[in-house]
């Protein structure tokens, strides 16, 4: 059994007490058994899911080579999509705080190329970004990575899935041969083992099972009729009554017309699928994490990377043909320790999903008829906060406390009222109980935040 202290590795003190402040008292198993390794400098291939604690395993290694006074691209970490490098970027400079002058630059589409080359041109020993994006910059010239030493492929079986295969390839090209490579994929196609070989250099190979035990997730399958499908949904809803959910679905179109048809059944939901521009995911995103959207309905790419801290339960509209999709959905209820619930609709032509599921989880799967569901014709959810955007982010040097102490000062809100705030670069998302929101729109439309007018608008 691998020491799982962080005080047996050899990171500086510095680094030490930033970990402790930000909670972390012992390593996860992925961390205790990649990172002696890595921080020799070893390339490693690692089998680990989103909320192992992969992006310490790699991110306290990266930290480690970075020479701060060399102002060249030092660590490249590579992901599937903009949601995943935005919550990477975020840990990653949790990680960095032990020392000031670390630059960490993402560069993801959906953005405009300019203000990330003027990123770039200040310098960053640390870029993190989704491969199309990426080989844009390389292409013209605009990223360097003649200095790196260290890449990172974060869910690296994702990307292959999506197709990135040959631009991956463009832009491990770019990067100097002697580096450390690690690669970090939730299953091992062989498609991935046959990457490995062709970049890597005597990996170790690592691998977890997924921090959650399924004994705190509840799991039932439910048999519907092709055509009963969204009644039993709404079934499912009204039997378990469930705080928040995410709804799984194949499609885009699906997705739209599942939220619709929730909505209409006075079900807070909103769709979140690749055909929303970034600002509309950023929405919905900041909607539903932080408590006024209560349902998210999500095709597998879309909600990759999502990390929603208390989800209590993840249906699956339809099953996914690979049991291991299916354990990573489900992944999402039950964190720390809460009880989860999974609920699945199959018609009988899916059966043979279900067993796949049973074999894949070395369990029976349990099923049910949605006739067995006790249902409540009044039902309703409404998710408890209202979410205002205001038109004023980071480039405007707006910080959370900015927000916090003019709605508790002058407008007059108490703290308990005020949620989750989110910046953005040009924007920020305040979320507000429903009662407080006339009062906090009321006073930003005459009063200032650090001292300027910020226009406000509340988002339906
Ligand atoms: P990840 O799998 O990298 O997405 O991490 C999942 C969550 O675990 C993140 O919210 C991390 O901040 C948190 N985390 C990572 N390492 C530790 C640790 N050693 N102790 C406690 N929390 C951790």
């Amino acid at each position: 059994m691998a020491n799982d202290n962080f005080s047996s590795l050899s990171i500086s003190p510095a680094q030490i007490a930033n970990l402790e402040s930000l909670g972390y008292k012992k390593m996860t198993p992925i961390q205790a058994q990649s990172l002696p390794h890595v921080l020799k400098g070893k390339d490693l291939i690692a089998k680990a899911k989103t909320g192992s604690g992969k992006t310490a395993a790699f991110g306290i290694g990266l930290l480690n080579n970075i020479n701060p006074r060399f102002f060249g691209v030092q660590a490249l970490v590579i992901c599937p999509t903009r949601e995943l490098a935005d919550q990477v970027g975020k840990e990653l400079r949790r990680l960095a705080r032990f020392t000031q002058n670390i630059k960490l630059v993402l560069l993801c589409g959906g953005k405009p190329l300019g203000p990330q080359i003027g990123s770039l041109e200040h310098g960053a020993h640390i870029v993190v970004g989704t491969p199309g994006r990426l080989q844009d910059h390389l292409r013209k010239g605009t990223l360097v990575l003649e200095g790196l030493k260290t890449l990172v492929l974060d869910e690296a079986d994702r990307m292959l899935d999506m197709g990135f295969s040959d631009v991956m390839d463009d832009i491990i090209a770019y990067t100097p041969e002697r580096r450390q490579t690690l690669l970090f994929s939730a299953t091992y196609p062989d498609t991935i083992e046959k990457m490995s070989r062709s970049i890597q250099r005597k990996p170790v190979s690592v691998t977890v099972e997924a921090e959650h035990s399924s004994s705190v997730i509840e799991q039932l399958f439910y048999e519907v009729k092709k055509h009963e499908r969204n009644n039993s949904l709404l079934g499912l809803f009204e039997h378990y009554q469930p705080d928040n959910a995410i709804v799984f679905c194949h499609t885009k179109i699906q997705c739209d017309e599942v939220a619709d048809f929730l909505r209409g059944h006075q079900i807070d939901a909103l769709a979140i699928h690749g055909d929303l521009d970034q600002r509309e995911r950023d929405q919905v995103l900041v909607r539903f994490a932080n408590n006024s959207c209560a349902v998210l309905v999500a095709t597998d790419v879309a909600a990759r990377g999502l990390d929603i801290k208390s989800l209590k339960a993840v249906i699956n509209y339809e099953l996914p043909r690979d049991p291991e999709i299916y354990t990573h959905r489900i992944g999402r209820t039950g964190r720390a320790g809460e009880k989860g619930i999974a609920l699945s609709l199959f018609t009988q032509s899916e059966q043979f999903r279900v067993n796949a599921i049973g074999d894949y989880q070395k369990k029976p799967s349990i099923c049910d008829v949605p006739e067995s569901l006790d249902r409540l014709s009044s039902y309703t959810l409404h998710a408890p906060m209202v979410t205002i955007q205001l038109d004023s982010g980071r480039k405007n040097k707006l910080r959370p406390g900015d927000i916090l102490g003019a709605l508790t000062g002058e407008a007059g809100l108490s703290g308990s009222q005020i949620g989750k705030i989110d910046i953005f670069d040009m924007s920020s998302y305040v979320a507000l109980e429903s009662s407080a929101v006339r009062q906090a729109l009321n006073y930003l439309a005459q009063g200032k935040v650090k001292g300027r007018s910020i226009r406000a608008r509340k988002i339906k």
